[in-house]
């Protein structure tokens, strides 16, 4: 009998459809029910304690250092109640109703949603139905990195972007050739920030690759050519985080940007 050779290719597995979300799992939690691939999903045969206890951790301190102390109770509340959830998958019709349930208040909720993906290990779909679905293939492999997907820009959209924001970095506010500018995005797209313009600001290589993938309100200078007075503020709307800044909220979307 030919043995298994060990190097077969992850498992790409979607579920639930609705939610658009796919996840990455060993193929050995994969098995096929009814002729359909569904993960096998007891998550308290598929965690130990120790693993538990090392992201219980994990997710206060990320709520810590991206929120609050606050923030971060009430992350490893929704952690905990996730992990009691026997499929690992949650979801709900919407996020008052699921705050009602997990007993997270609604005013913070999305921030503690923001830092369960942050750790990588819970992916969100909340733009309609909320979905949060833990990432089997992370649990016991103690890595806490969101790898998220971004979309590039259109060429079209970065240029129109570079050119609103006056070539300026938003940090150092000095002017640079168009090959030295970078877009970043104000919010992170791991903590649930938006991939659209309203959510991005030009930067400079240098600044860019300090600032990492972190949110930082106080050191945003200049967006879109002017002078930023005080922080960033943000505010969730249609499943995402947007900034506000001096005093606006910035939804714009990469549609709006390409119909002007
Ligand atoms: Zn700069």
């Amino acid at each position: 009998m030919r043995q298994s050779c060990g190097h077969q290719p992850r498992s790409v597995y979607v579920w639930p459809r609705e939610s658009g979300l796919i996840i990455r799992v060993p193929r050995s939690t994969v098995g096929i029910t009814g002729g359909k691939r569904v993960a096998f999903c007891n998550l308290m045969n598929y965690i130990n304690q120790d693993d538990a206890d090392w992201w219980r951790q994990k997710i206060a301190q990320i709520g810590t250092r991206c929120f609050n102390q606050s923030i971060s109770r009430w992350a490893v509340r929704l952690y905990d109640r996730s992990l009691v959830d026997p499929t690992g998958h949650i979801t709900a019709p919407d996020l008052a109703s699921l705050s009602s349930r997990i007993g997270v208040p609604r005013k913070f909720m999305t921030r503690a949603i923001a830092t369960l993906t942050r750790s990588g290990l819970v992916h969100a779909s909340l733009s309609g139905p909320v979905h949060l679905i833990i990432d089997f293939a992370r649990l016991r492999r103690r890595k806490n990195s969101a790898q998220v997907t971004r979309t590039a820009p259109s060429r079209r959209v970065r240029a129109a972007l570079l050119e609103a924001d006056g070539y300026l970095c938003g940090n150092c506010g000095k002017s640079f050739e168009v090959s030295d500018l970078t877009i970043d995005h104000i919010i992170p797209v791991s903590l649930l920030g938006a991939d659209h313009p309203g959510n991005w600001v030009t930067l400079c290589r240098k600044d860019n690759l300090s600032k990492r993938d972190r949110f930082r309100p106080h050191d945003l200078r200049y967006y879109r050519s002017a002078p930023v007075e005080g922080s960033v503020r943000i505010r969730f709307r249609d499943g995402f985080f947007w900034p506000i800044i001096n005093a606006r909220l910035r939804t714009e979307t990469r549609e709006d940007w390409l119909s002007t």
